[in-house]
C-alpha cells in the first residue's frame, strides 16, 4: 500500500462562513463545494490547493464528533486524508499491521468519496483518512 497522494486536509472551525472569508481573500482560494454529509454531523467546504484539497468542518451537532473535538482541543487541523486505490484491501493490511481502525468498513464521505478513518492512538496522535474517489474508476 502506498497513497498516491494527500487527498486533503480536514480543519474543524466554528464558523464556516468567517472561515470561508479567510481562505478566499487572504489566502486567495476559491471555495468550490459547500456540502452537508449528514452521517458525520458538518458541513464542509472545499478548496483546490494543487491536488490537495482544503476541507473545512463545521459541526452541526454539539455532539457530533467535530463538535466534540472543537469542545476539547478548540479549531484546528483535525485529520490529514491519504488517497489511495483498493480501499477495502487497504484497510485489511492496515488492521493486519496491528493498527487500530475505527472502520472497519468503507463509507461514503463528502463528494462521493469513499472513505475510512485510522484510530489516532496507533497513528501516533494523527487522525488518519484513507479516500478512495470512486468516480475516477
Ligand atoms: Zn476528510
Amino acid at each position: 500500500m502506498k497513497p498516491t497522494h494527500i487527498e486533503h486536509i480536514g480543519i474543524a472551525v466554528k464558523n464556516l462562513s468567517e472561515s470561508i472569508k479567510y481562505y478566499e481573500s487572504v489566502l486567495g482560494l476559491t471555495c468550490y463545494a459547500v456540502e452537508e454529509v449528514t452521517d458525520q454531523k458538518v458541513k464542509t467546504a472545499f478548496f483546490m490547493v494543487g491536488q490537495t484539497k482544503i476541507e473545512l468542518l463545521e459541526s452541526t451537532d454539539p455532539e457530533g464528533p467535530i463538535g466534540k473535538f472543537i469542545e476539547k482541543k478548540g479549531e484546528g487541523i483535525h485529520h490529514i486524508a491519504f488517497a489511495v486505490e483498493n480501499l477495502e484491501s487497504v484497510l485489511e493490511e492496515t488492521a493486519l499491521k496491528g493498527v487500530q481502525l475505527i472502520d472497519k468498513q468503507p463509507r461514503k464521505g463528502a463528494e462521493g468519496m469513499h472513505i475510512a478513518f485510522l484510530h489516532p492512538k496507533s497513528t501516533f496522535g494523527v487522525l488518519t483518512e484513507f479516500c478512495e474517489d470512486k468516480s475516477k474508476q
